[in-house]
């Protein structure tokens, strides 16, 4: 079986191709990653404007598919199943990979080919991508992406969010923070390289509630800071950045390691763009050496937003018989090929686990 995955919850188009090939073995059905292409807006002076990124999308689409395939050495009748992130996500792009996703299905219907095509949630596949590419079992998730700031865990068929941010995403604060800062978007991989320099710490508010945290009052607070005339002749922008990053991601790691404890699971996983970040990494890899877990981090490729896990959500969820298709009725069945932008993770039934 061969699966196509479209990704377009936010900055990125996304193409992944996935075969699977459930004959070989039993136990573990063989899997591979055929293709993983992406194009990502990007901005020097704004943040994302979703009419703009929704533009970017329809731009790059039919060159990110024509990349993947050729990467993959496939031709389109070759696709067996389409899947595209349906939630959640920002509606003006949601909408692009929904619609790529039934151009795709209709035109392989033309050549007699009635392909499902499979609705899934994004950050479910940020977790499932990083169970099939690590040994995790059954981790908890600190999913760190730009919109999304969440502690998953899976409990009684569901994954349920435990804790999560109760305004704006970490990856969102850093952008934003970053564009304060002039240094154009997207801003966590710059404050990374400036926060390396770093020397001096600059005490900041730690906001963390039980389970849940929360960046805007930080935000608010920095932008004061930075407005004052004295600040900078006693700090430099890469003292902030340090400061910044010792700040946010001693919150992250502190509510992953409370999560492990209440939950009583010995294995955490990384997901999103936020976790590329090394000093991150570094923080949650000793937490969980101190307490005896193990911290799985994927390949950075798959910790951004990318096509592939859209596809390998795709496959499990085909298998558990969540699908659409466009056999009988295409205006009908094609309609149903919708967005659902503020889904949460814990709205949905998880059948093949
Ligand atoms: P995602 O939505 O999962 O693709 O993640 C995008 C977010 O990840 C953006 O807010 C980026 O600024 C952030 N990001 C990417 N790389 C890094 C990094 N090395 N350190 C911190 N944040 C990062
Ligand atoms: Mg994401």
């Amino acid at each position: 079986m061969i699966c196509l995955g479209i990704e377009s919850t936010a900055h990125t188009f996304g193409i992944g191709i996935i075969s699977y090939n459930t004959k070989n073995s039993k136990h573990r059905p063989e899997t591979t990653i055929l293709a993983n292409c992406k194009a990502s807006f990007t901005s020097k002076k704004a943040g994302m404007i979703p009419s703009q990124v929704a533009d970017h999308h329809v731009d790059v689409c039919d060159k990110i598919i024509t990349q993947a395939m050729q990467k993959a050495k496939l031709r389109l009748k070759d696709i067996d199943m389409i899947s595209y992130s349906a939630s959640p996500g920002i509606g003006h792009t949601l909408r692009i990979g929904a619609m790529v996703a039934r151009s795709l299905a209709l035109r392989l219907k033309k050549l007699k080919l009635n392909v499902p095509v499979i609705p899934v949630n994004h950050c479910i596949a940020h977790l499932e991508i990083g169970r099939l590419l690590t040994k995790a079992k059954d981790p908890i998730l600190l999913y760190v992406s730009g919109a999304n700031t969440q502690i998953i865990s899976y409990e009684a068929g569901k994954y349920r969010i435990i804790g999560e941010t109760l305004d704006i995403g970490i990856g969102n604060f850093l952008d934003t923070l970053a564009r304060e800062l002039n240094l154009g978007f997207p801003g966590g991989p710059k404050i990374q390289e400036l926060a390396k320099k770093g020397k001096r710490f600059i005490e900041l508010p730690y906001s963390i509630k039980g389970m849940d945290m929360n960046f805007g009052g930080l935000l608010t607070y920095i932008k004061q800071l930075i407005k004052k005339p004295q600040f900078f002749d006693e700090y430099t922008i890469e003292d902030l950045c340090f400061s910044v990053q010792e700040t946010i991601f001693a919150l992250m790691t502190e509510v992953a390691e409370r999560a492990l404890a209440h939950c009583d699971k010995n294995e955490l996983l990384l997901g999103g763009g936020v976790a590329c970040n090394k000093r991150l990494q570094e923080m949650c890899t000793i937490m969980c050496k101190g307490r005896g877990a193990q911290c799985f981090i994927p390949d950075n490729q798959y910790l951004i937003d990318n096509g592939a896990m859209i596809a390998w959500l795709g496959v499990l969820e085909y298998s558990a018989g969540n699908y659409i298709s466009l056999k009988n009725n295409v205006v009908k069945n094609a309609k149903k090929i919708t967005i659902a932008p503020y889904l949460r993770t814990d709205d949905i039934e998880i059948r093949y686990r």
